[in-house]
């Protein structure tokens, strides 16, 4: 979705949108959703507002592909591309609002999306917070079933206890 800066009004605008969405980075797997909030102040722009959307990803434990929903809050400024042309890199770090940018007079909302989608995936990514992963000896799913290397311990330890008790008798 674009925006043409002249079209937001005084007022400021807002928007509840959906998005389709597709980065290099992670496989977006839902429209993407967001409610946002833009005013000018001009040449910038504020933009604030919540988004949320499912993406595919591996599990890094068990590696298995799950879809997770990646939720986010923002509060960015855009700034005119010719802020940096004219060396005003001073102006980027004034304030603690993360900073995107935007050139002629359209704002790409799709881009701030993704940006803040990507931003929010999870280091490493679980299945669930949960997932056992592989087991060190076997290589089996420990979250699908247990594998028995552990029971088949116990159970030899089980075995040396009887023949004991047999052997006390
Ligand atoms: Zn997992
Ligand atoms: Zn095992």
């Amino acid at each position: 979705m674009k925006i043409v800066i002249t079209e937001i009004p005084e007022e400021g605008l807002e928007l509840d949108l959906k998005s389709d969405i597709q980065s290099d980075a992670v496989k977006i797997v839902s429209p993407v959703k967001a409610v946002l909030r833009l005013d000018k102040m001009l040449p910038e722009v504020m933009a604030k507002g919540v988004l949320n959307g499912d993406v595919e990803h591996q599990c890094s434990r068990c590696l298995k592909n799950f879809t997770e929903r990646i939720a986010s809050q923002f509060n960015v400024v855009y700034r005119p591309t010719t802020e940096i042309a004219r060396g005003e890199q001073h102006q980027l770090k004034s304030d603690e609002l993360d900073t995107v940018f935007y050139s002629g007079d359209t704002l790409e909302i799709d881009d701030l999306l993704r940006e803040q989608l990507i931003l929010n995936l999870p280091m490493k990514p679980l299945c669930s917070p949960d997932c056992k992963g592989f087991c060190p000896q076997c290589g089996a799913d420990m979250s699908l079933s247990a594998c028995g290397c552990k029971a088949s311990e116990t159970d030899s330890r089980f075995e040396v206890l009887k023949k004991l008790k047999k052997e006390k008798e």
